[in-house]
């Protein structure tokens, strides 16, 4: 609109009446204004959509478009709403006044006019609209500060929310990862990393930095952060504005003197925080000498995140321990606590889905049934205890030379049973008879001074699809079969 640019004020001279147009233009261009003279108002709209004077200086009777109606029209647009439009008239001052005031006119000068009446109403306008535009422009600026206010509420806002609802999904460690970023992000912030270390200590451990995302668990001496010592000490934030002057900071000068070293931070937060009553540390702001320095209410805001934070990260630990403790919970119910390998009743589950599978894919799966033979001499000889231990090694070589799709699992006292999926019974047969060696091959180590035992065992096999197999039972009880031959034909043996 009005140019705030220094140089000559431009002024758009309106009239129908060349010689008074002329006259006008040359008076005003002596008093040190642009003019540009235009002889009739069409000719104005055409000209104002160039280029937008200061000032219009208006004729209101024109032949083909009257000065009422192309104020009205310069109101009515927006580009052109702030120029200051300055009527003049023969009319009789009265009602010329009335209307075009009412019109939006910025002042009205009867003709004929002084000379000197006009350049003061000139000068009065230009400065009136000089006044406002500056004002626009402040309050353009003031809207813009404002708006970067509320986005900046409204992301810290955000920031803490989004903390409060860090589930349990993420660990600690991507959790104080998360948190330094968005800290650094939402101050501006450069440098901002996580410490763990306790009132008194020597060394503190930098968790994570934003400012180097590799950095993991490194060390660093307390005595070169006096902030961080200090707000471990007394429990509360701690603000160096300038590295530089702070007195906090004196020996550590003394040693950068000393050591030629150059120091690009300026400002620092030091927060402290506990987790859980235990876990304690300082979040670490810094900027350096191109940053904006850190503030008392920067503090009060990285405090507040902070301990949205720890409420996070305790909700989090809460969440890691039961989920922890329901999938121990779930491992013991499909668990045999002796042997460490799959309980009767999970080994019915998934022998369902196997069978289930098996069914569907037309795939072959076979069932070994494993008994140790004359287990219960070693217990009447050796006891209880080593009974137990035969029971464990007989386990782990089972457990040893299945592959990771076959299922091993304590199906009663001394009988294993091994799931062998996409595996017919002559592959199968073959991996009985390695095992049944193996076993055979094993020694368990006796009571003290007693002579290592060995013991075989006898297995049973049973392959699905066959004529007589439809369900889990029926394969168990093939197995049981072929295995009870095993037994009568002298143990130590494989039968299908
Ligand atoms: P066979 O060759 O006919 O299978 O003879 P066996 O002695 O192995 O068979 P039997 O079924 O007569 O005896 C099984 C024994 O296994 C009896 C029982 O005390 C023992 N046993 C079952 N479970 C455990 C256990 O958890 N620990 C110990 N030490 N012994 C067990
Ligand atoms: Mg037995
Ligand atoms: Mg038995």
């Amino acid at each position: 609109m009005t140019s705030l640019a220094p140089g000559k004020p431009r002024i758009l001279v309106v009239d129908d009446d060349e010689a008074l147009l002329k006259t006008v233009s040359w008076i005003l261009k002596e008093h040190g204004y642009d003019v540009i003279a235009v002889p009739g108002s069409r000719l104005l709209l055409e000209q104002l959509e160039t280029s937008v004077p200061d000032l219009l200086l208006l004729d209101i009777m024109m032949p083909d478009l009257d000065g009422f109606e192309v104020l009205e029209r310069i109101r009515g647009d927006d580009r052109w709403r702030d120029l200051p439009v300055l009527m003049i008239s023969a009319m009789p001052p009265e009602e010329a006044a009335v209307r075009t005031l009412g019109l939006g006119a910025s002042d009205f000068v009867p003709k004929p006019f002084r000379v000197r009446e006009l350049l003061a109403r000139i000068q009065a306008q230009l400065r009136v609209s000089d006044t406002l535009s500056r004002a626009r422009q402040e309050l353009r600026v003031t809207e813009v500060q404002l708006q970067r206010a509320r986005d900046e509420a409204e992301s810290r806002r955000q920031l803490v929310d989004i903390l409060h609802e860090v589930t349990g999904d993420l660990s600690p460690d991507e959790i104080y990862h998360i948190l330094v970023r968005r800290v650094a992000r939402a101050l501006n912030l450069s440098h901002c990393s996580l410490v763990f270390a306790r009132p008194g200590d020597e060394m503190g451990t930098v968790a994570t930095a934003y400012e180097n995302p590799q950095l993991r668990d490194f060390e660093i001496r307390l005595d070169r952060y006096p902030e961080i010592r200090t707000a471990l000490d007394r429990g509360e934030p701690v603000l160096i504005e300038d590295v530089l002057t702070s007195p906090l900071y004196e020996d550590v000068r003394r040693d950068w003197d000393r050591s030629g070293t150059v120091v690009s931070i300026r400002s620092v937060i030091a927060l402290p925080f506990r987790v859980d009553r235990q876990l304690a540390g300082v979040f670490f702001l810094r900027t350096t000498r191109h940053e904006t320095p850190l503030r008392r209410d920067d503090v009060e805001f990285a405090d507040a995140v902070i301990k949205a934070a720890v409420a996070a990260i305790e909700k989090a630990r809460v969440i890691e321990r039961t989920k922890a403790d329901k999938a121990r919970l779930e491992m013991l119910a499909i668990t045999d606590p002796l042997t460490l390998t799959l309980n009767r009743r999970a080994l019915v589950d998934r022998l369902d889905e196997e069978m289930e599978r098996a069914r569907r894919y037309g795939l072959i799966l076979t069932l070994l049934m494993v008994d140790l033979d004359h287990f219960k001499r070693v217990n009447d000889t050796h006891g209880h205890l080593v009974g137990d231990d035969v029971l464990r090694d007989v386990s782990m070589i089972i457990q040893r030379e299945v592959r990771t799709v076959d299922i091993v699992a304590r199906y009663g006292g001394e009988e294993f049973v091994v799931v062998l999926p996409e595996t017919a019974e002559e592959g199968a047969v073959a991996f009985a008879e390695r095992l049944r060696q193996r076993i055979s091959e094993h020694r368990v180590a006796g009571e003290d001074g007693e002579e290592p035992l060995s013991l075989t065992v006898s297995i049973g096999v049973a392959t699905f699809p066959s004529a007589s197999i439809e369900t889990t039972e029926d394969l168990i009880s093939h197995a049981d079969d072929a295995l009870y031959r095993a037994k009568a034909e002298g143990r130590n043996k494989v039968r299908a």
